[in-house]
């Protein structure tokens, strides 16, 4: 598979170069150029097909000649001994779990397969400084997903908030393979300034920089397998057209979803679910976005939508399909704790507040004969007092996340601005 800029179509580089120098030169974002058909493979896909198994045959596929079936299904056995896990409610919904990963977010599923891949593209020789915007639990995601990697640093930028569960193993200052900096401004802020690090090539080349932020294009291909996995296990009983529902922040997991509908997946549309923070607003406005609010969905807190500029190309690419194609629909707070409860009350489920505000949006969106699959990003453990408050239940936390609610220290503090970054980081290579 080939990727060009959102920018410009003159030239295409292949995967490796698009993951380990994210950035076009332009500036803009990798997007992918070949229109792949994968229907064919779906079609041989049934309901029993394991989650393994579909990875392992459509990752060489998208990356042909330069990820072969062997290494393919060798990480994939590594990587996904969690799986996604599909629960219908009724006949127009089904909910699909994508928190059973190691740090309970579905963004387990991207991280660890890019951080794996990224692995077996340096194996021979090169190394990579993966620097990524993260806050609250996603720290400990990608450091998790990429510690004890070879060949591999990675430096966490994060907010004047607090950061959890990264593990001391995981901090030994002697490896100085994990390197969490914390910035004295707010999410857009850190996410800021891994674009304008990114923007200097020649630091950036110096230290061989790229991100894990879905700014990355190696972190959304992965996200396609769930997508597909779904419809492969509904097709068969699906009497209305398919439909996802979203909880979107940056749009990354929107983005993979369109990829697959790119690729051959049948699908009617997608909603994409977002509280009052609404970042789908301001995607193609030049102006700079008002900072977050905090509300009760609080991964979905985004202004700024870093894949907005692919999500506008899609826009350029299909003009008329799109406006079908995607709904956006913003959730306020009250209707997020409403549907947290009715999941409760109507089927026993605890939900997180981020798959809440999708099962709002679908119902929001009254259309007849759809059957519309939420994805449940992430796991209820991980924002317990609020969804504990909302269905006046208390929820469980699971052994394997309870490190997530431990406060990590930084290594420094910085201002908000891309000297500071390159002055630490020079220091610590
Ligand atoms: C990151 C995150 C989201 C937002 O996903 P995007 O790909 O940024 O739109 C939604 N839910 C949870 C639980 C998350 O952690």
């Amino acid at each position: 598979m080939y990727f060009r800029s959102t920018r410009s179509s003159e030239k295409t580089v292949s995967f490796k170069d698009a993951v380990l120098r994210c950035m076009p030169l332009d500036s803009g974002l990798y997007v992918p150029t070949s229109v792949l058909d994968l229907r064919q493979f779906s079609l041989y896909m049934e309901a029993d097909t394991s989650y393994q198994d579909l990875v392992a045959t459509i990752a060489p596929l998208l990356l042909q000649g330069e990820l072969n079936p062997f290494s393919a299904s060798r990480i994939t056995e590594n990587t996904f001994y969690f799986t996604p896990e599909l629960q219908t409610l009724n006949d127009h919904c089904s909910l699909l779990s994508l928190y059973n990963g190691p740090t309970g977010t579905f963004k387990d599923f991207g991280l660890n397969f890019l951080a794996a891949v990224m692995e077996e593209l340096l194996k021979h020789n090169g190394q990579a400084t993966v620097v990524s915007a993260v806050r609250g639990r996603t720290g400990a995601s990608v450091a998790y997903a990429f510690h004890q990697r070879h060949n591999i640093r990675s430096v966490l930028l994060y907010p004047d908030e607090c950061i959890y569960g990264l593990d001391a193993n995981m901090l030994n200052p002697n490896d100085g393979s994990l390197i969490p900096i914390q910035v004295q401004g707010n999410f857009n802020d850190c996410q800021r300034l891994v674009q304008e690090l990114l923007m200097d090539r020649v630091f950036t080349e110096r230290y061989s920089i790229t991100t894990a932020n879905s700014i990355n294009v190696g972190r959304l291909l992965p996200q396609i397998f769930y997508y597909l996995y779904a419809f492969v296990l509904l097709k068969k009983t699906l009497h209305d057209a398919l439909m996802f529902s979203v909880p979107s922040g940056n749009f990354g997991n929107l983005i993979a979803g369109l990829y697959a509908w790119k690729f051959g997946m049948p699908v009617h549309g997608f909603i994409a679910a977002m509280n009052r923070n609404n970042p789908f607003e301001h995607v193609r406005i030049d102006a700079a976005p008002p900072a977050p609010i905090s509300t009760n969905s609080p991964a979905l807190d985004i202004t700024f939508a870093s894949n907005g500029e692919r999500l506008a190309s899609f826009y350029e690419e299909f003009p008329a399909v799109m406006r079908n194609m995607v709904f956006p629909v913003a959730i306020e707070d009250k209707e997020t704790t409403k549907a947290l409860a009715e999941l409760w009350d109507n089927y026993g489920i605890v939900a997180d507040p981020q798959t809440a505000v999708a099962f709002a949006a679908a119902q929001n969106f009254k259309q007849m004969d759809v059957h519309v699959v939420i994805l449940a990003t992430g796991h209820p453990a991980l924002e317990a007092e609020i969804v504990s408050q909302a269905i006046n239940h208390t929820v469980e936390i699971p052994q394997r996340l309870s490190m997530l609610s431990s406060i990590s220290s930084p290594i420094a503090t910085i201002k908000p601005d891309v000297e500071a970054l390159e002055g630490v980081l020079s220091r610590c290579f």
